[in-house]
């Protein structure tokens, strides 16, 4: 008989509600805690980037998916300034603020918590002149795990901003049919000041775009110098593939301040260089350009090197795998195993240059990668939260069933796991 030990558990998957169970779960919560009806309910996506990690900032490409997992918000305009908040996840009671009070992390109008990320978007949104916005009550019911590098944060927002958009008729965010896209940039970008000023993470763009400017069964090759989007063919359904999420459960901050050290890094090499940001340095001089770099005196030259070396590289690396998926063969063989390498590089361009992942992103990989995977990565920011794997659909069991045997081995909390299927941008539920 074989030895059954911790390892012999089964996977946990986190399952994306469907838009329905979310709607209710959110009214129902809304019902309770205004004791009152909705507007309505809108929802946004979670996301994972398949590669083009660290970019954003830096004025690179990045290609994310939208996940089927999404934050659920049930809202409704009021006539004041006033805003109240409640939160199925949280458990807290409801949390009242006045839009005409609150203001940027730091300052006096401070918003708690999760306020931020929605209360915040409204003052956001009328900072970039789409005001003044009416007050409003949000019930929040989220399946996208919290913390977990899969963007809660940007779900949250996307929501709050498709909502507002709405009520307050800004006729920004277009329909779920015809979304506008050159109106949802503008939303996304309001979003990207709110979790910037307001929650006071340094964040680039990536997860705002994904969540609001995805589209489902695409992935979406998004250029942060010049914020133009287009969708890149990502049939993994069609190609037999899909796409595991493992959630290692390594709980990241963004505000703690590594994010913010990497970015700090990349701008003061782009100065040193000369350049604005580090996207403008060409692959083909780039070992010249670090030699200069690795010559400037700093005391932490080296680090310098390593962090823009995985910068120019991992955009080489998003053009490669954009342009093979946009190749028109199918997704099998030679094209596959070059795609998985793509994101095996990237991983270790994260690991060795970036130094952004941790031993449980890193051993999920390993793992993945042993039990058949095409290729693994870390996803969003790192420090923690979650990478993807490339598996054959019927070898999604196994793949998950060796990471957790994996885990149990290092001893670490057991992993979740979430298929990414790519799914439909931000919008409103009927
Ligand atoms: P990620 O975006 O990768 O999940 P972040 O640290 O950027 O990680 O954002 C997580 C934060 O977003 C949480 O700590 C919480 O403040 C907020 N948040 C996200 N979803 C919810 C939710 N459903 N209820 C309350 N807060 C939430
Ligand atoms: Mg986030």
């Amino acid at each position: 008989m074989q030895h059954s030990g911790p390892g012999d558990a089964a996977p946990v998957f986190s399952p994306a509600l469907a838009p329905a169970q979310g709607a209710a779960a959110a009214t129902a919560l809304f019902c309770e805690a205004f004791d009152a009806e909705p507007d309505g309910v809108w929802y946004a996506p979670g996301r994972v980037n398949l590669i083009g990690e660290h970019t954003d900032y830096n004025g690179g490409t990045a290609l994310p998916i939208a996940l089927p997992h999404r934050a659920h918000l049930a809202l409704r305009r009021r006539d004041d300034r006033t805003v109240r908040l409640v939160s199925s996840q949280t458990r807290d009671s409801v949390d009242v603020l006045d839009l005409d009070a609150i203001g940027p992390k730091g300052t006096p109008g401070e918003v708690r918590h999760w306020n931020a990320y929605v209360a915040g978007v409204a003052w956001a949104l009328e900072r970039d002149g789409l005001g003044p916005l009416a007050g409003f009550d949000a019930a929040l019911h989220s399946c996208v795990p919290l913390g977990g590098g899969l963007s809660s944060s940007a779900a949250l927002e996307a929501a709050t901003a498709v909502a507002l958009d709405e009520v307050n008729g800004l006729g920004l965010a277009g329909t779920a049919a015809e979304p506008d896209d050159a109106g949802r940039a503008r939303l996304a970008a309001s979003c990207v000041r709110a979790e910037n000023e307001m929650a006071g993470a340094p964040t680039g763009g990536l997860d705002q775009a994904a969540s609001l400017r995805a589209a489902a069964g695409s992935a979406l090759e998004l250029d942060c110098r010049t914020g133009r989007a287009r969708r890149v063919p990502f049939d993994l359904e069609g190609a037999g593939l899909a796409l595991l999420v493992i959630d290692t459960r390594a709980r990241h901050s963004l505000v703690d301040g590594q994010y913010g050290a990497r970015r700090a890094a990349c701008e003061r090499a782009a100065r040193i260089l000369g350049v604005e940001l580090l996207a403008d340095l060409e692959a083909a001089d780039l070992e010249e350009r670090l030699a200069d770099l690795a010559a400037c005196g700093e005391p932490d030259a080296a680090e310098l090197v390593r962090r823009t070396r995985h910068v120019v590289t991992e955009i080489e690396r998003t053009r490669d795998l954009v342009a093979l998926l946009r190749d028109g063969r199918p997704l099998a063989g030679d094209k596959l195993a070059r795609a998985g390498a793509l994101m095996d590089a990237s991983h270790e361009s994260l690991r060795v240059d970036y130094e952004c992942t941790c031993p449980e992103l890193d051993a999920a990989v390993e793992a993945a990668r042993a039990a058949g995977a095409h290729g693994a990565r870390m996803t969003g920011g790192g420090f923690g939260g979650s990478a993807i794997a490339l598996v054959d659909a019927d070898a999604v069991g196994a793949v998950a069933r060796a990471v957790v045997a994996a885990y149990a081995r290092e001893g670490f909390a057991p992993p979740a796991f979430l298929d990414a299927v790519p799914s439909a941008p931000a919008g409103r539920l009927a």
